[in-house]
């Protein structure tokens, strides 16, 4: 049976970093992280926009060749295509995933750890000394031994499953995601767009975020209980044919975002979940790859803790889940509250607010200004806001949308 100190289960973000990390801090463990794609980074499910703040505490996006592209304005679009402009030089990046998650996975081997793709957790099961992992290969079937296993498994996790832990989503929290990369489009290659209407992506919102000159990956997300029965690519090809009625589809990707709220208990005995196994995405905005990134840091960094301790209980483990709520957990509270207020929000309301907003210079808009907007649309709101707005960091943290 293969012993293994770190176990770490999914490569995408959150499983790479946290093997990254976990090989650096306890320097001589045994860590891997299993991927069961044949490759990291791809297929990309996934509209590839991060926060220039948030990439940064990782790697040098400048000139980087994981990088699509520099952003530096958001263009909120209202249903009647007013267009609110939110400035700012060093908003983000668009990465291409492709060549990005190769990246961490050279910086996690470099650090010690092994990175094996094709390879897949196909089941979890307690021993006395640690968690017993059935892996499956293309070399057939074993079972291997983990001190510590992280379930950084994505959005359709079964690590957490499989040890216990509560990971079920309420079907308001689960959008449906369409995607097409689009030619011969028509937009400010230095802008991400974003549409939030009922009408065109009812409990979600329609995106466009450049990939090169004339290229974007036009998406939108929706939530079942506020559509009609129609799919997520229904709404697309109608929001692409009022859009952009000449682009030329080149791809196409679907794909679930989870919109809750971080699972109750992150953590059980030996075993730690990070990124979106954990909901760990941004509620309002849907941004998982930076905090799958954060998160998965933090987990690699207690699981070397934990070993070193000698104490990979879930007592002990307890403190990760504590620093992942101080981080992002707790803010996340109020972008949920600010998704279903703008969710609760006609079209007409955003057209107006929208309208309103534009009052604002636009050297003085920023999104965390244009959520107080909507916010006096929704004064029931406003005890969270208030809690929300105290502290300056917290205005950043809006504008950085991470
Ligand atoms: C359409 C769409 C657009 C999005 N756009 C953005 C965006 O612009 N910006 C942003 O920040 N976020 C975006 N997201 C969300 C973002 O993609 C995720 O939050 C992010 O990828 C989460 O990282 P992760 O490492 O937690 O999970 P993932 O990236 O999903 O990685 C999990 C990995 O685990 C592997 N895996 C699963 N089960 C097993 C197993 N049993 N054994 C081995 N391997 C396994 C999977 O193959 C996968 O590679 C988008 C999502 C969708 C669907």
């Amino acid at each position: 049976m293969r012993k293994l100190d770190v176990l770490v289960v999914g490569g995408g973000p959150a499983g790479l970093v946290a093997g990254w990390e976990a090989a650096l801090r306890a320097p001589g463990a045994a860590v891997a992280v299993l991927e069961r794609d044949r490759a990291v980074g791809a297929p990309v499910r996934c509209a590839e926009g991060v926060g220039a703040a948030g990439i940064r505490e990782f790697l040098d996006p400048e000139g980087a060749p994981w990088v699509s592209r520099r952003i530096t304005k958001v263009i909120i679009v209202a249903p009647d295509d007013t267009e609110v402009v939110v400035g700012g030089k060093d908003v983000g990046y668009i990465l291409d995933r492709t060549r990005f998650e190769p990246v961490l996975a050279e910086l996690a081997t470099r650090a010690g750890a092994e990175v094996l793709l094709g390879t897949e957790a196909a089941g979890l099961r307690r021993g006395t000394e640690g968690w017993e992992v059935t892996v499956r290969s293309p070399r057939g079937e074993a079972t291997w031994l983990a001190r510590v296993v992280i379930g950084a498994d994505g959005v359709e996790s079964m690590v957490g499953r499989w040890a216990g832990l509560e990971t079920r989503v309420a079907a308001r929290d689960m959008e449906s995601a369409a995607q097409y990369v689009v030619a011969n489009v028509d937009c400010d290659p230095d802008a991400i767009y974003i549409e939030f209407s009922q009408q065109w992506a009812p409990g979600g919102y329609a995106w466009v975020f450049p990939k090169g000159d004339g290229i974007a990956n036009v998406g939108l997300g929706i939530t079942a209980l506020h559509a009609d029965g129609r799919t997520a690519r229904q709404y697309l090809d109608d929001w692409l044919a009022h859009r952009y009625p000449d682009g030329v589809v080149t791809g196409f990707t679907v794909g679930g975002l989870i919109t809750a709220l971080t699972v109750k208990r992150t953590v059980t005995d030996g075993v730690l979940l990070a990124g979106d196994a954990a909901h760990m995405i941004n509620p309002l905005s849907g941004a998982g790859i930076v905090n799958g990134m954060k998160a998965g840091r933090l987990a690699g960094r207690h699981a070397a803790r934990a070993l070193r301790e000698g104490d990979t209980s879930a007592a002990n483990l307890q403190a990760y889940h504590d620093e992942w709520m101080g981080l992002l957990g707790r803010d996340h509270v109020w972008y949920y509250k600010m998704k279903d207020a703008i969710n609760g929000l006609s079209d007409e309301s955003l057209d107006k607010l929208a309208r309103t907003v534009n009052a604002i210079p636009e050297e003085k808009r920023t999104l965390g200004r244009i959520f107080a907007h909507a916010l006096v649309r929704n004064p029931s709101l406003l005890p969270a806001a208030a809690r929300f707005f105290a502290p300056a960091r917290r205005e950043e943290s809006v504008d950085a949308a991470d």
